[in-house]
């Protein structure tokens, strides 16, 4: 190109209706994240316990409920940020609900559509909240199904897939930025125990547990990451084999234990994994909920079923510390279900041992 005729190239200098969308955009976000304070690190006592310490960080307070409200920021900051979300776009998720419940959440503050493809057998209360979050949903039959039903409805709708179970691993800033492990390590550190020995997570999408593990290795820390994983859930074997082909037949604790191993699943980073039973995930969930005087969700009853395996080791071993993990969401949610005992019986679950293992060893300092 000569001189003369690149300086004839028009120069956009005037109005840019997209760029201003984007900055009123990125505002209401950032706002929301403002308003917040952080959530609570909670530490409840056990009698049977000494010298071990639980800390249950508390995602349900979160103001739609989940962890996933963390997610689904990041996922729309991430959207807004590569231009893959304007102020006509039509946002599609798949979701088994907590995410989707989120997701709704910020479409409706940004003036956007919002549909979420979900299995069929979704908590109803995540279901409402959705609808009176101005979103729409699309019930599938199986879980696996979610993914191409998702992808289609953004393609005809000319909109945006936001693809948690791709994305939440890459878009959440994992060196900290205020992200959950950041936050945890943050309140740890004027505790007797400042590194934990380990935290406990479960995997949905994998991201969170994918976020803590990159952390501890940034942060040259000396604490281990346990994954914990359910009936129906391909990750415990992907991990054990370091295959990603795994397939199963989908969980059913919601929110974890996925019928494929999702992108955002991140074994490499993960120090040990155990499979916790259903029963044994409900039956933690209902103890702890009447510790703590409210009720949890299934996937956080796995959790803490998790940590206290970690916990009964440790005191088999003469070892003191303290562990992390996570309350997922409330356990209003699924009163239908988890807490409801004809729900169990139909489905065969029996939770009355684990129960009595887990107040054992909670109250009595017995072996779990
Ligand atoms: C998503 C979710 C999880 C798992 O978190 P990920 O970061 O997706 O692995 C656990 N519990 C509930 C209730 C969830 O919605």
């Amino acid at each position: 190109m000569r001189f003369d005729d690149c300086l004839k190239q028009k120069l956009p200098l005037g109005d840019h209706p997209a760029r201003d969308w984007r900055h009123r955009a990125i505002d209401l976000l950032m706002g929301d994240a403002r308003r917040s304070a952080d959530t609570h690190l909670i530490k409840p006592m056990f009698k049977g316990l000494s010298g071990i310490s639980l800390y249950l960080k508390d995602e349900s307070t979160h103001p739609t409920g989940s962890l996933k409200h963390r997610l689904a920021r990041s996922l729309f900051l991430y959207g807004i940020c590569n231009g893959w979300i304007g102020p006509q776009t039509t946002l599609v998720e798949a979701s088994s609900g907590s995410t989707a419940v989120s997701e709704a959440y910020f479409a409706q503050l940004l003036g956007l559509k919002f549909i979420a493809v979900m299995p069929r057998s979704t908590s109803p209360q995540k279901v409402q909240a959705i609808a009176q979050f101005g979103g729409s949903c699309h019930f599938v039959d199986h879980a696996g199904a979610v993914y191409g039903v998702a992808e289609e409805l953004a393609a005809q709708t000319g909109g945006h897939y936001l693809d948690q179970f791709t994305f939440a691993e890459r878009a959440t800033d994992w060196r900290g930025n205020n992200n959950i492990a950041q936050s945890i390590f943050d309140q740890m550190q004027a505790e007797a125990d400042p590194v934990p020995d380990w935290v406990v997570m479960s995997a949905g999408t994998g991201g969170t547990s994918a976020t803590i593990g990159r952390f501890i290795r940034y942060r040259n820390l000396a604490t281990r990451l346990c994954v914990v994983d359910v009936e129906g859930s391909a990750f415990y074997e992907a991990w054990a084999t370091g295959r990603r082909d795994i397939t199963a037949e989908g969980s059913r604790i919601e929110g974890i234990g996925r019928p494929r191993v999702e992108p955002s699943f991140v074994p490499e980073v993960i120090d040990h994994m155990i499979r916790v039973p259903d029963a044994a995930s409900i039956a933690a969930a209902r103890v702890l909920s009447e510790r703590l005087f409210r009720r949890v969700g299934g996937s956080t009853g796995t959790n803490f079923f998790g940590m206290l395996m970690i916990a009964a080791q440790m005191a088999r071993e003469g070892q003191s510390g303290a562990l992390v993990t996570l309350i997922c969401d409330s356990g209003e949610r699924y009163d239908g279900s988890y807490y409801n005992d004809a729900w169990l019986a139909e489905r065969g679950i029996d939770i009355a041992p684990w129960r009595a293992r887990i107040e054992a060893f909670l109250d009595c300092d017995q072996d779990l």
